[in-house]
């Protein structure tokens, strides 16, 4: 048995090997996509090259579809890969096992929602997103969102790193903030962090004080998570000022210290 699984690995490195030397993302597209995209630019070369790989994966793994009408082109599909694999540069591209397809409309897109009234009545509503995440189901995007982002567009949020996150924190059932996490952390700690920084955060948008990070955060644990891990990515600084045992936190979990990557940090 044991030397069956021994095998099974040997053969999917090798299948690996070969995507990766058969249809490694061509050089000149790679670094057009990093020079448009900040957050690769941030990364060491050494980083980099590795996301080059785990990106070209992904892209052999993953199908990503356009629909209303958009076409994607290589470097959108490139641009989205990548910055989908920032999250996972440390921690391996099975992070992102059991699903396949990543769905990218031109814009915004409504979805059907059913939602409770004043009187606990469930009523069908429509919401606009700009990004949803389906357990073992699809990545849902809109590009305007992700183009708006690349132009400077919204400090600190980053659409593809949010919606990838909830796909870390389902990996152990539904979205609720707590993805598994690494033998070495410490579960009550990340609990007893995570959760005074939430309820601090809501405590500001109830009497509407000012909130260092967007108070989307505030909507339930799950977002928390995810709009953290844009900071952490995006933001480190911010992150690193506003709540620093949060950001040790992500550390520990993504395994990755990006505060390092703005040299001339000021600490505030
Ligand atoms: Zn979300």
């Amino acid at each position: 048995m044991t030397g069956h699984i021994i095998m099974l690995r040997a053969l999917a490195r090798h299948h690996r090997a070969r995507i990766v030397h058969h249809q490694r993302i061509p050089f000149t597209l790679w670094r057009q996509v990093c020079r448009r995209v900040e957050l690769l630019r941030r990364l060491t070369a050494a980083e980099r090259a590795r996301l080059r790989l785990l990106a070209t994966l992904f892209l052999h793994d993953k199908s990503l579809n356009g629909v209303q009408g958009l076409v994607l082109s290589r470097e959108m599909e490139v641009i989205i890969a990548a910055q989908a694999c920032v999250l996972i540069l440390n921690l391996g591209l099975d992070q992102f096992d059991g699903w396949r397809e990543v769905v990218v409309y031109p814009d915004a897109f409504r979805v059907p929602r059913e939602v409770p009234d004043d009187i606990g009545l469930v009523e069908e509503e429509e919401q606009v997103l700009d990004g949803e995440s389906w357990q073992r189901g699809p990545v849902i995007l809109s590009w305007a969102s992700i183009a708006q982002e690349l132009a400077g567009g919204r400090a600190g949020r980053n659409l593809v790193l949010h919606e990838f996150s909830h796909k870390l924190d389902m990996l152990n059932g539904r979205a609720n903030g707590f993805p598994p996490l690494h033998p070495e952390m410490d579960l009550q700690r990340w609990t007893a962090v995570l959760s005074r920084a939430f309820e601090r955060l809501q405590a500001q948008v109830i009497h509407h004080e000012a909130a260092c990070i967007d108070d989307y955060a505030a909507t339930d644990p799950a977002e928390f998570f995810a709009v953290i891990s844009e900071y952490f990515f995006m933001e480190p600084r911010l992150l690193h000022h506003y709540c620093e045992d949060v950001y040790e936190q992500l550390r520990a979990y993504y395994r990755q210290h990006p505060l390092r990557r703005w040299p001339a940090h000021r600490s505030q």
